[in-house]
């Protein structure tokens, strides 16, 4: 029987690879995703519980574009029929006794960003934040109307299903030795033999590098390096405050002055209410009275004192993929003709996931990116270029 060709291999089976796979299928490709672990391995950063959807980002490029991706989202949900966006906002805080300068916040900052977009916001003051959120006690927020957070394990569950109707083919545990351009076609010689295919996709995290290392000709290596979160703890509240603590009284939450961001509880799905606290390298830290989530909880979220604490197990104690010049990369692998790859989401991929499929799938595939990722070029990080 003669070998099959796949139109598509993609290595990497994280939130990007699941969904490159995804709209190349509906493309009608033959599509074979690989993995060195299997599909949903809770080491990969795409298996947690919950991610935030966010617009506001200080860089109008990402807050655009993440707005897009919200626009892919909800056609996939409605598309799968499952219920996995929470749309209770994004609520921006800064408080002056830890942050003096308000109009200097990232909340503030942001805030004029995505009111450039005319994307739809709400401003607080005190008071009005005491009306509407009495869970805060801080001194200003801005609402990003059109966010909330993902509930994970049904969107893996929809996509693993969508993708095993189309007959995708998986290798899962899979180990890749060497990858050549050989006649027209990449080969992928793994410890399962090798495979063909037209075009391939890396979307391999933070193991991209040892994948390109692996590629024939290519010399491209990128500045990627991980870094965690100090702390990521679920707060228990105490079950007479639970509802207060439920998406439909309390938005996601951030405080990136001071490297806070929360998660509203879903009751029955996730343990407490989410809290992180991550000072990323590249950010000016300001010295506070901040240093810890219990820390922001005794300062400005007074009512979960009383909650019980636990640590975030599982895909929250993974790395982020940080990139050197703090920018996505995104594009054409150099040094390997039907080659692209996808990696440095820096922590905030998640959200982006299905554009980024789509793009992916577009280079793999289409011979132009409904986006603009010039910006993203991988051709950046070239030593050739450099030298
Ligand atoms: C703690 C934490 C919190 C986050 N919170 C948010 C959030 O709230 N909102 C948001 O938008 N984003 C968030 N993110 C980011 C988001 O989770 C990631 O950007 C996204 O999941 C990355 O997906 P991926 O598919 O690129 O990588 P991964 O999910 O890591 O998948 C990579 C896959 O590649 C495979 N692989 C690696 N090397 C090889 C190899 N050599 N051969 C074969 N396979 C290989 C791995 O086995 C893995 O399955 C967070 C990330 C972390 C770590």
């Amino acid at each position: 029987m003669a070998e099959t060709v796949y139109d598509l291999a993609i290595i990497g089976a994280g939130v990007m690879g699941l969904f490159t796979a995804d709209f190349a299928c509906r493309r009608g490709a033959r599509v074979l995703l690989l993995d060195e672990w299997r599909l949903g391995d809770p080491r990969a950063a795409s298996f947690s519980l919950t991610r935030s959807i966010r617009n506001d980002y200080l860089d109008p490029v990402y807050a655009r574009l993440a707005f897009e991706a919200r626009k892919l989202w909800l056609d996939f949900q409605r598309e799968t029929g499952e219920s996995f966006l929470i749309e209770c906002g994004c609520l921006n805080l800064a408080k002056a006794s830890i942050t003096p300068d308000l109009s200097a916040t990232y909340a503030e900052d942001s805030y004029r960003v995505l009111a450039g977009l005319h994307l739809k916001t709400e401003a607080f003051d005190r008071d009005g934040l005491r009306a509407r959120f009495p869970q805060f006690d801080v001194d200003l927020g801005r609402l990003d109307v059109e966010a909330g957070f993902l509930h994970v394990p049904p969107i893996t569950a929809a996509l693993l299903a969508r993708l095993r109707a189309t007959g995708v083919a998986v290798a899962e545990n899979t180990t890749v030795n060497r990858i050549n351009h050989r006649q027209g076609r990449i080969a992928i010689d793994t410890n399962s033999g090798e495979r063909l295919a037209e075009r391939l996709v890396l979307t391999a995290g933070l193991g991209t590098n040892a994948l390109l290392a692996k590629i024939d000709g290519c010399d491209l290596r990128l500045p990627l390096r991980p870094d965690r979160p100090s702390e990521s703890k679920y707060l228990i509240p105490p079950p007479a405050k639970r509802a207060m603590f439920t998406p439909s009284r309390l938005p996601v939450f951030a405080y990136l002055d001071v490297g806070i961001y929360g998660h509203p509880m879903l009751e029955g799905k996730t343990p407490g209410v989410k809290i992180g606290y991550y000072n990323p390298p590249d950010v000016r830290t300001q010295v506070t009275s901040i240093t810890s989530v219990q820390s922001f909880v005794e300062e400005c979220m007074p009512e979960l004192k009383d909650a019980r604490v636990v640590d975030v197990e599982g895909a929250d104690q993974c790395s982020y993929d940080l990139v050197a010049d703090d920018n996505f990369i995104l594009g054409p692998i150099p040094g390997l003709p039907g080659g692209a790859v996808g990696t440095g989401w820096r922590g905030t991929g998640y959200k982006f996931a299905p554009l980024i499929g789509r793009t992916l799938m577009e280079l793999a595939l289409e011979t132009r990116t409904v986006e603009d990722i010039s910006r993203f070029a991988p051709e950046r990080f070239e030593v050739s270029r450099a030298g």
